[in-house]
């Protein structure tokens, strides 16, 4: 293992795996807005998703949204459920869209929160130097973004968690709010009609 400018290097298999760090005085915000913002505006957004729109200011349920609202919002949460619906983690295998709407929701809207921050930020303090060699502060948002949901798992975990777990399976958390942002496909030059760079894309918030 090797740290070295927020770095860190792990040997997990043939090839090293390089993990850009979070936390740390001296590592970028192009890492840190990514892993604790995200987190951050992934909680406010359930406030406003499929279940949290339906409670009020004083937190009763009792929907206080006009007609036209709640039917804009309701196609827009359709575009989630199918844009979801759509990932295979294995083959056959598709993830729930509606089990998973909230949650791919909040993730769509507090990687785009944590975004917009960390572009303010930088507006005011000027770009940081990158924490990684070769990639832009975009990229590296984007990168420590999707490390996030690094991990491995068995074939039995996968169909267990698509049938019972409100989340998606962490290489779609990773992907699907990226491919809703306009701002990924730009950073790393995706072609446009590519899966990271689709026509339609959806948003909630
Ligand atoms: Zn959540």
């Amino acid at each position: 293992m090797n740290h070295e400018r927020g770095v860190q290097t792990r040997h997990l298999g043939p090839e090293p795996v390089e993990y850009i760090l979070g936390f740390g005085p001296d590592h970028s915000r192009s890492s840190r807005h990514p892993e604790y913002g995200a987190v951050i505006g992934h909680e406010l957004t359930h406030g406003f998703d499929d279940q949290g729109s339906k409670y009020d200011k004083d937190g009763r349920l009792a929907p206080w949204w006009s007609k036209q609202a709640t039917k804009q919002f309701e196609s827009r949460v359709a575009c989630v459920v199918d844009q979801y619906g759509a990932y295979e983690p294995l083959p056959g295998l598709r993830v729930d869209g509606k089990l998973t709407a909230g949650e791919n929701i909040a993730d769509i809207g507090g990687v785009k929160e944590a975004y917009f921050a960390y572009k303010t930020w930088e507006s005011e303090n000027g770009a940081a130097a990158p924490v990684a060699e070769g990639f832009t502060n975009d990229q590296i948002f984007f990168i420590a973004w999707a490390q996030n949901w690094c991990f491995l798992s068995t074939e039995d975990f996968l169909g267990r968690q698509v049938e019972t777990d409100p989340h998606s399976p962490g290489m779609f958390r990773s992907m699907g709010p990226l491919a809703d942002l306009p701002q990924f496909a730009e950073a790393f030059e995706c072609a446009e009609g590519t899966p990271m760079a689709p026509k339609d894309r959806c948003e909630v918030w």
